[in-house]
């Protein structure tokens, strides 16, 4: 038998196969069917059950050799189109959700099989699955990038009608709405800024920086450019800086912004703990690699502990209210993460409510000599 799987057609080597040949066709049938990728089952004149691997089984728990395909699929769209492609010969798909145990999606491609009797179906299962989360994913996230640019531009729109009626000729209340038009308008341009960063970091994820950059100077000029916000909220950095330099793999301009972000959010949100520490330490990542580490911790409210895992998500803020005050985006741990994705490394958060929070940033150390600090 010469049989092309992908058409569906096969040349019958003679019109009756000889019993060990049948025997032969079987043990090929269940070896190709058992090595597909995707759940796979055939099936026999009468839409019986003829073989079907083990991916089938996680979609068809009822699937047995020899039962009416009907019983073991109970997938109304997919029983349907066999029966289709059965009366016409011809190749036919269905798509179809199931929502037990999980929500998981499938396309169902239906191909009928020529001359490898007794097959005469051969249906595939595509987990469409990966696909709709990703479209779910793409969808909430305009939405909510839709929604936080839309509330700034409100805020917009109301004030300038204002100005345009009421306030004309108040010169007090001009200025006044001004200014706070001012706040929104940069509220709206760092969010953009913010989407368009995560954006362009998401696209060069699987492109790992090479060049060796010093994180020692990176740390001190955040904080340097972070002081006056430092003591408008009163707080006290205390750095503890390396002597030596600290070199890494890394995109000087992108791990500006990871610690922009972390030491930010220590300012901003511990702010009432009244200090914030920064340490250099060393470690070690799975598989004994060495890492350098460097520990933001601030003494805070803290985090409770169900918000922890989600905090790296797009616009999932503990207090939306409070990271707007702040002029927050809820997009500034989501772009920390994945800039640290790209830069093999990671980022992680312990805390306990009342107690504040500890940001530790975890990098692969440089192999090679270190050449040059850029
Ligand atoms: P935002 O723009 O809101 O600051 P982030 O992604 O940087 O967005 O942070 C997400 C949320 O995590 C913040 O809104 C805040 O609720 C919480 N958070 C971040 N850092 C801290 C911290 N040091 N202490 C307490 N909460 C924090």
């Amino acid at each position: 038998m010469v049989f092309d799987w992908l058409t569906g057609r096969g040349t019958e080597r003679a019109a009756a196969a000889p019993a060990s040949e049948a025997g032969d066709t079987e043990q090929l049938l269940d070896a190709v069917i058992a090595s597909l990728p995707d759940a796979a089952i055939v099936l026999d004149r009468e839409s019986r059950v003829v073989a079907f691997n083990a991916a089938a089984r996680t979609i068809a728990p009822a699937l047995a050799r020899g039962a009416p395909a009907s019983l073991a699929l109970r997938v109304p769209e997919v029983v349907e189109a066999v029966r289709e492609a059965a009366a016409g010969n011809e190749p036919r798909t269905a798509e179809f959700a199931q929502r037990v145990p999980v929500d998981r999606w499938f396309m169902a491609h239906i191909r009928p099989l020529a001359g490898v009797a007794p097959a005469t179906m051969l249906l595939v299962f595509h987990d469409l699955t990966p696909l709709h989360r990703v479209e779910e994913m793409r969808a909430d996230f305009v939405a909510n990038a839709s929604h936080e640019l839309r509330t700034p531009l409100a805020a917009l729109s109301g004030f300038i009608d204002t100005l345009l009626g009421s306030a004309r000729e108040d010169a007090q209340a001009r200025a006044r709405f001004l200014a706070i038009m001012k706040t929104q308008a940069t509220r709206m341009a760092r969010l953009i800024d913010d989407l368009l960063s995560l954006s362009r970091v998401e696209l060069i994820e699987h492109m790992h920086p090479e060049t060796p950059v010093d994180l020692v100077p990176i740390v001190r000029q955040v904080v340097d450019g972070l002081q006056m916000l430092a003591t408008d909220r009163n707080v006290e950095i205390a750095i503890a800086l390396p002597e030596e330099p600290t070199p890494v793999p890394g995109d000087r301009d992108e791990l500006t912004r990871v610690f922009e972000n972390l030491i930010e959010n220590a300012l901003k949100y511990g702010a009432s703990g009244k200090r914030v520490d920064i340490t250099f330490s060393a470690g070690t990542a799975a598989g004994d690699e060495a890492e350098t580490l460097v520990t933001i911790r601030d003494y805070g409210p803290g985090i409770a502990e169900e918000h922890i895992p989600r905090l790296t998500e797009r616009f999932y803020r503990v207090d939306v209210t409070q990271s707007r005050a702040e002029g927050g985006t809820g997009l500034g741990l989501s772009l920390v993460k994945h800039i640290l994705n790209r830069h093999r490394g990671r980022l992680t958060i312990e805390s306990e409510a009342g107690k504040g929070a500890t940001f530790t940033v975890r990098l692969p150390v440089l192999h090679s000599k270190f050449p040059a600090a850029a």
